[in-house]
């Protein structure tokens, strides 16, 4: 029977333990050797006068004034502990078949019980930390992911052979500095440059050298851009550039001064070329501020228009034209002439 009251106060927390009529304990449970911080075998058998440091006579005492009792009976022995605390002891008979035991109950004292409670503060600050600790480092796996995104968003909007944006980057810029002068109600020119002659510069001098022409144009032409200008290759021996906030002579002026700067190379063409230099040619689509009614498709293909007119007059130089619902070219109407036949199918 004291095995069927054993196991059932292993189901409490706090520290409970069976004692026959002299003092000596039966059973134990975890609770219990928690508290005395101590193994449950240990103490089975142990005198619980000594446990308590009381005298015997004390301690069974109290005992037998449990057992009488129906009821738990608290006993108060002033414990001197390292820590001043003491606790408080509660009994209750329990009358088996054979033997009478005492079931006890150590109820620690409000100390005590604090000192418990401080301890387990400092468990759950411990984990709490531990928690910090692997959100911080959770946080900076997501910032080294989220600046390695941005890396291959970087790779993935640049050309690799002149450094500058890509035609995806000069969309996406595009568009944005669209929507922003036409909220603000600002003007927006488009510009379109194409090396002159380069096939016959490549022809002449090689595909390398030709590569080396189009770094050396691409960081020329980059060179003498304003810090709100944007410029990309936008394929093949051409550049697409947008200036903001510019007026039409203002962005002229600055195209103009682009062609100058890349003349200024000096880098010797072939003699069946049109210059004696490396040159470009340029074409602008000027959008004059409160313009609404234009589409990048209709600018970009006006700056193509004003490219092939700065062809069609010579090369090296630069032809602005201001949109408007006339400027923008039929796609039947366009006289492709200057540039090279499309390549064969198959
Ligand atoms: P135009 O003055 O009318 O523009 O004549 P062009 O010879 O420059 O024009 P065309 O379209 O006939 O030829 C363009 C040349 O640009 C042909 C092509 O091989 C060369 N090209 C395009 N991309 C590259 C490149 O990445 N590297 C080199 N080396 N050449 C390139
Ligand atoms: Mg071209
Ligand atoms: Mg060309």
């Amino acid at each position: 029977m004291t095995d069927t009251l054993a196991e059932y106060i292993r189901l409490f927390p706090e520290p409970i333990a069976i004692v026959n009529g002299s003092g000596e304990i039966l059973a134990i449970n975890d609770g219990a050797s928690l508290f005395w911080q101590r193994h449950t075998q240990e103490l089975i058998g142990e005198s619980l006068a000594l446990l308590l440091q009381q005298s015997q006579e004390q301690v069974q005492g109290w005992l037998k004034l449990c057992q009488g009792n129906a009821q738990m009976l608290a006993a108060h022995f002033p414990v001197p502990q390292p820590e001043g605390n003491h606790w408080v002891l509660e009994g209750v008979g329990v009358n088996l078949h054979d033997e009478p035991v005492i079931l006890t109950r150590i109820v620690p004292s409000f100390s005590h019980n604090q000192q418990l409670l401080a301890r387990q503060l400092q468990q759950l600050q411990r984990e709490l930390a531990r928690q910090i600790a692997l959100v911080k480092e959770l946080q900076q796996c997501q910032q080294a992911l989220e600046q390695e995104k941005q890396h291959l968003q970087s790779l993935a909007e640049q050309d690799a052979l002149t450094g500058l944006g890509n035609r995806r980057f000069f969309d996406a810029a595009l568009n944005r500095l669209w929507q922003q002068t036409q909220a603000e109600g600002q003007a927006l020119t488009v510009a379109l440059i194409d090396i002159d002659d380069f096939k016959a510069y490549n022809d002449c001098c090689g595909h390398l050298a030709g590569d080396r022409v189009l770094q050396q144009v691409a960081q020329t032409l980059k060179a003498h851009l304003r810090s709100n200008d944007v410029i990309a290759r936008y394929g093949g021996e051409e550049f697409a550039l947008v200036l903001p906030y510019v007026s039409a002579g203002a962005a002229l002026q600055i195209l103009e001064r682009m062609l100058h700067h890349v003349r200024e190379l000096k880098i010797p063409q072939a003699d069946t070329a049109h210059h004696r230099y490396i040159t470009v040619s340029a074409g602008l689509c000027f959008v004059p501020a409160g313009e609404s009614q234009s589409t990048l498709t209709e600018m970009l293909a006006i700056a193509d228009t004003a490219l092939y007119q700065a062809k069609k007059q010579g090369r090296d130089r630069a032809i602005l034209l201001e949109w408007s619902q006339e400027a923008v070219p039929r796609p039947r109407c366009w006289d492709t002439s200057w540039r090279s036949p499309p390549p064969p199918l198959g």
